[in-house]
């Protein structure tokens, strides 16, 4: 019995032990587990292609998934996550796969988990597309608000988040050398926001396509400027690169049967939104009635209640 007993408080005492190194190490982590704490997750950075690596979100709400590629004289980060933690996690996965000193910090759009881990890369340089420039000067720091609203972790993360000036701007494309791999920065807007932006590997054949495709998930149509049309023709653009590997802003990471999944179901809600819309129902009619239908039609896919605002914005498209 006096042993078991012993056997039992060592036991304890490990235990003890074990989770209290662990809190000291893991000091970026919530001990209350990782969908209360949306900062990007360390140690998990995959390697996609030869100059490739991406650390996926593991569909914790408020992670993008962030990509770092890697060429022989510069690196570029593709959305750096939710605040200086993020980034500064970003930075030390960046350390183990690459030691280039010049480092460019690029966004797929304004909202504030993609863009705020950009304070953790003090001297890369950053490059926006115009209409992102513009998304991030009227509405930025709105953003930075209500996602630091949703949860005092949020707040926290969040605290003291400001966008960094851009030291390059440019309209439709930019194509930049990493030395051996290019990358095409595209303008792909006005679709989940109006500045979207996507980037092409050419050398690797592999797409960030933002939030314009991933994985299952039903697209977003999150600001006024939104638009159906404009999602599909950049969508069809896309498809056209024809690319191997597609890593979406949040989801798992695919390959380019993602471009044909989300433009497929994007034209049938733009058809069956035209179908309704000429019977004389209203917008509002057409949303509550197309998410049930959505749901039935698209079971695997995650929120599916964004099929409101996407009618919202076909109606609008349509007068
Ligand atoms: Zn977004």
């Amino acid at each position: 019995m006096k042993q078991m007993l012993k056997l039992a408080v060592s036991t304890l005492l490990v235990t003890l032990v074990t989770t209290a190194t662990a809190q000291v190490f893991n000091t970026t982590r919530s001990p209350k587990g990782d969908k209360e704490w949306p900062v990007v997750k360390e140690g998990v950075t995959v390697k996609v292609s030869p100059h490739v690596y991406a650390i996926p979100s593991e569909s914790v709400p408020g992670v993008p998934n962030v990509g770092i590629i890697v060429g022989s004289k510069a690196t570029m980060i593709i959305d750096p996550g939710m605040g200086r933690l993020s980034g500064e996690a970003v930075a030390r996965e960046m350390a183990k796969v690459s030691k280039n000193t010049e480092v460019y910090v690029v966004t797929t759009h304004l909202h504030p988990e993609h863009t705020t881990g950009e304070l953790a890369f003090p001297q890369a340089k950053i490059i926006r597309a115009a209409a992102e420039q513009k998304d991030i000067d009227e509405s930025g720091m709105y953003w930075v608000n209500i996602f630091s609203k949703r949860s005092p972790e949020r707040a926290e993360i969040l605290k003291g988040a400001t966008f960094r000036t851009a030291d390059e701007i440019f309209e439709r494309e930019k194509t930049v050398d990493l030395g051996g791999v290019r990358v095409r920065m595209l303008y792909v807007g006005p679709a989940h926001t109006l500045g979207d932006t996507a980037f092409y590997i050419e050398e690797d054949r592999v797409l960030f396509p933002g939030d314009l495709a991933m994985k299952e998930i039903f697209p977003a149509f999150a600001m006024p400027q939104s638009s159906m049309r404009s999602w599909l023709t950049s969508l069809e653009m896309l498809e056209r690169l024809k690319p191997a590997h597609v890593i979406g802003s949040h989801g798992d990471l695919a390959d380019g049967s993602i471009l044909s999944a989300n433009h497929e179901l994007l034209s049938t809600l733009q058809t069956r939104t035209l179908a309704l819309k000429r019977e004389g129902k209203t917008a509002e009619a057409t949303g509550k009635l197309l998410v049930e239908e959505f749901k039935t039609k698209y079971p695997a896919w995650d929120q599916p209640v964004r099929v409101i605002s996407a009618v919202d914005a076909i109606y609008k498209e349509n007068p």
